[in-house]
């Protein structure tokens, strides 16, 4: 029967239903009760509104089921990741598009890293309490919200001395449980990467800046100022900025994406499918150095909902990557590949 496209009613999902509607899929929010009104002023888009009360309530059988019932494809995205909790978006009775197993991995600080390094993905280098720490370090906190409790030092009885207070104040069990990377002086850019499983190929289709408080908003102030008010800034993200890159790095962001699909596969079965995003700092010698990554679709290319200036080069229409999933679903549908992209 027809197929139908499905998400949280949170973080991308506009952007989802949007493009599950425009390659003619039916389309099905999982709301939250209290926020349902919100997305029901786009009843245009979304054909069906289910609520709940927890995002957890996803996994309940009869949730579950009603899904089934419309030939639902759920697409994870940031909120999916972050508030459904591994053990239910991994076990969860509804296929996925993309790949469950990967979730695992994304929930883990130290194998995301592994998994870049295997990659042979320029990365910041790490190090462990004790070392000989040249030049300014970030130190995060595992499992931290936009970045909350993250710090920059420059010595380990610095970075001894906040991380006991973390330990004291509850926000950490163990120093060896906070990662302690080189800070990359440069500007940050995270890059939006499709793999299709059906055609064989990477598409880089956008780029993005996040906008975050309290990082961004800091430089708005004197430095006399910062200095007397000592705020420990936060990376809470408000939003996002585009970003065309310089045409010269392409080649290269892209050798890493290609690089990242390959290391996937040793990693989960079979690989990433579909969106995900490499996020990086590039220097003044344009050294281009990914901290972290998400294997899924990012709030970032809610920006391009009528496509990006890559998405425009490769299908010359506007596709976003909440559109190029729906086609990706299409074309795997049309050629029986359907097992090729969910899990
Ligand atoms: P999210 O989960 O939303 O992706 P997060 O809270 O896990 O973010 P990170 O993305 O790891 O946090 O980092 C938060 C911010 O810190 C980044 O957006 C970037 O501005 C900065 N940052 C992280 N790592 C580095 C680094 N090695 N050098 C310089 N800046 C960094």
């Amino acid at each position: 029967g027809n197929l139908a496209i499905g998400t949280l009613a949170s973080h991308s999902a506009l952007q989802i239903m949007h493009g599950a509607k425009k390659e003619r899929f039916t389309t099905i929010l999982v709301a939250l009760r209290d926020r349902a009104w919100f997305y029901r002023d786009f009843d245009h888009l979304i054909d069906l509104i289910i609520e709940v009360n927890s995002w957890r309530d996803i996994c309940k059988p009869e949730i579950a089921e009603e899904l089934r019932g419309y030939n639902t494809i759920l697409v994870p995205h940031g909120s999916f990741v972050e508030y459904v909790g591994l053990e239910c978006g991994e076990s969860i009775k509804v296929p996925l598009f993309g790949t469950r197993s990967l979730l695992r991995v994304e929930a883990d600080q130290k194998l995301k890293m592994l998994l870049l390094m295997k990659a042979g993905i320029p990365t910041p280098r790490v190090y462990e309490l004790g070392d000989d720490i040249r030049g300014p370090v970030i130190v995060k906190l595992p499992g931290a919200k936009g970045g909350k409790g993250y710090f920059i030092a420059s010595s380990n009885s610095e970075i001894e001395a906040k991380l006991r207070k973390y330990i004291e104040d509850g926000l950490l069990r163990s120093p060896r449980e906070a990662i302690i990377q080189e800070y990359i002086v440069g500007v940050t850019a995270y890059f939006h990467y499709f793999y299709s499983p059906v055609l064989n190929r990477l598409e880089l289709l956008g780029a993005d800046i996040r906008y975050e408080s309290d990082i961004d908003g800091l430089r708005r102030l004197p430095v006399g100022i910062l200095e007397e008010l000592g705020i420990d800034p936060t990376f809470t993200v408000v939003g996002n900025l585009p970003l065309v890159l310089r045409e010269s790095l392409l080649p290269r962001i892209i050798e890493y994406g290609r690089r990242f699909v390959d290391a996937s596969r040793g990693m989960v079965s079979p690989g990433v499918i579909g969106p995900f995003c490499l996020e990086s700092v590039i220097d003044r010698e344009l050294n281009v150095k990914v901290f972290e990554f998400s294997g899924r679709i990012v709030a970032g290319t809610n920006l391009y909902i009528d496509g990006s200036p890559y998405s425009y080069l490769y299908w010359d229409q506007p596709v976003s990557m909440g559109r190029r999933i729906a086609i990706e679903v299409r074309l795997a549908l049309e050629k029986g590949l359907l097992e090729k992209i969910v899990t």
